[in-house]
């Protein structure tokens, strides 16, 4: 029945891994592939940004030409006459750069000589009025160019432009296929990032939800462990009862050995729900707390005294030293608690003739109570877990005491809640001592 449920368990636990991690791994794809585009997009524009730039200024230099004394001369960078092929050669393998076309109002091209061998390359060039003044991306031959088409007014200087249309041309391959590979680069690294985000995401999730799963875990067993504890004394006030119908002629006298016991367990059910309604509370941070500032007298007084009688009777020792004079930032009702907690626990594990000693001391800044007996101790492992809910170190002996295992767990919680601390050291030559260190208030 256990192992069923730890495996549903683990198999929500499973499911809620996975959902965190397809979410982790979603919100990575989509920062990496939005960064990307950014990258991307950054890395593009600043390219035309500097084609366009180049192209404007040579717009500029035709628009405020010089004045051209003999032959106007047309001249664009990247031309060199010296090196200009003849006419007729075949299409220029490296790629040029920025060229000049000049049309007529026919859209006829009238510097076809001086384009050189380009001629054959660059006559494929669509020319549209309605492109005036526009960049346009055009591929010609598999060849990138960015052009821009203006109307040179007739004062122009240079009677080439005065009154054509001029088209500036800019290849761009040598740019395109920058952005090529950088896309490339960014596609890949990105995609190698992307898979070790996967893997720390996977670690990430793990990590995170270590805690989760804890307190996952920490509160169904809680939640079964308290089951069990209602469990048993139901089980036996039932049984007392189905006995008491059997016997429908016995008097109350008679029957008053499965009445006690049904009482008996009705105390520990009253016991054991305030005190699970109690760590609840705490749990979900909604107790009430009333602090004020005291002295430890004050709180202190009300719980030992009537202790004194108990321990008294069961023919054991009992020692007082309560000296100390501090204000203490506490919710006394809680205080008390914790140390009937503590005095209880003193006397329930401490044999007759033992002795239960309280008291105080003021020690570095800090105001320590320490509540120790002869009783049996507590080994180092048990040292650890015995602050833990329904932990009790002998079931069958803790039984018969009629402890459920919640008084130091509930204990704990009041220590946290004064932003305090609660140790167990061993009590030599016997016993074991619950000192507990609290803030002291200082005066301003
Ligand atoms: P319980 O109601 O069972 O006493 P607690 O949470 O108060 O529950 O204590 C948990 C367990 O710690 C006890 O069952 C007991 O085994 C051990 N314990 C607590 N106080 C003492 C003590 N003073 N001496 C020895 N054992 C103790």
């Amino acid at each position: 029945m256990k192992k069923k449920r730890k495996t549903k368990l683990s198999k929500i636990i499973r499911k809620q891994q996975i959902q965190q991690f397809v979410l982790v791994m979603a919100t990575f794809a989509i920062l990496f592939i939005s960064l990307g585009m950014i990258v991307f997009h950054t890395f593009e524009s600043n390219t035309y940004n500097g084609i366009d730039h180049g192209i404007d200024k040579q717009i500029k230099d035709i628009r405020d030409s010089p004045k051209v004394i003999g032959q106007p001369q047309i001249h664009a960078p990247g031309q060199d006459d010296k090196q200009q092929p003849a006419q007729n050669s075949p299409q220029p393998k490296a790629p040029f750069q920025t060229s000049i076309l000049i049309y007529n109002s026919k859209k006829e091209l009238v510097n076809k000589s001086g384009l050189g061998n380009r001629y054959s390359v660059l006559k494929n060039v669509p020319m549209r009025k309605s492109d005036l003044n526009k960049k346009i991306n055009i591929t010609i031959n598999n060849m990138n160019f960015r052009t821009e088409l203006i109307k040179v007014s007739k004062d122009n200087n240079n009677d080439a432009y005065a009154g054509k249309y001029v088209m500036v041309v800019q290849n761009f391959d040598n740019q395109m296929e920058s952005l090529e590979s950088f896309e490339h680069i960014l596609i890949v690294s990105f995609g190698i990032f992307w898979l070790i985000s996967l893997v720390l995401s996977y670690l990430l999730t793990k990590i995170t939800m270590r805690p989760i799963i804890r307190s996952w875990k920490q509160q169904s067993e809680f939640v079964n462990d308290a089951a069990h504890e209602l469990r048993t004394p139901l089980a036996i006030i039932q049984g007392k009862m189905e006995y008491m119908l059997t016997k429908p002629n016995d008097t109350i006298i008679e029957q008053a050995e499965p009445i006690s016991v049904s009482l008996d367990e009705v105390n520990r059910l009253n016991s054991l729900t305030n005190s699970l309604l109690e760590l609840a509370r705490a749990d979900q941070s909604t107790t009430k707390m009333s602090f004020q500032i005291v002295e430890p007298e004050s709180f202190l007084a009300d719980p030992i005294k009537p202790f004194k009688d108990i321990v008294e009777s069961q023919k054991k020792h009992y020692s007082y030293d309560i000296k100390e004079k501090v204000s203490l930032n506490v919710d006394r009702d809680k205080i008390k608690q914790l140390l009937i907690i503590l005095l209880d626990n003193a006397t329930k594990y401490t044999p007759e003739g033992g002795t239960i000693s309280i008291a105080d001391k003021v020690d570095n800044g800090k105001y320590y109570i320490t509540v120790s007996d002869t009783g049996v101790g507590i080994s180092d492992e048990d040292k650890q877990k015995i602050f833990g809910r329904f932990y009790r170190v002998d079931k069958s002996r803790t039984k018969a005491t009629g402890g459920h295992g919640l008084g130091l767990s509930i204990a704990k919680q009041i220590v946290k809640s004064h932003h305090g601390k609660i140790f167990i050291e061993d009590n030599h030559p016997q016993g074991s001592k619950f000192i507990v260190e609290l803030p002291i208030k200082h005066k301003r």
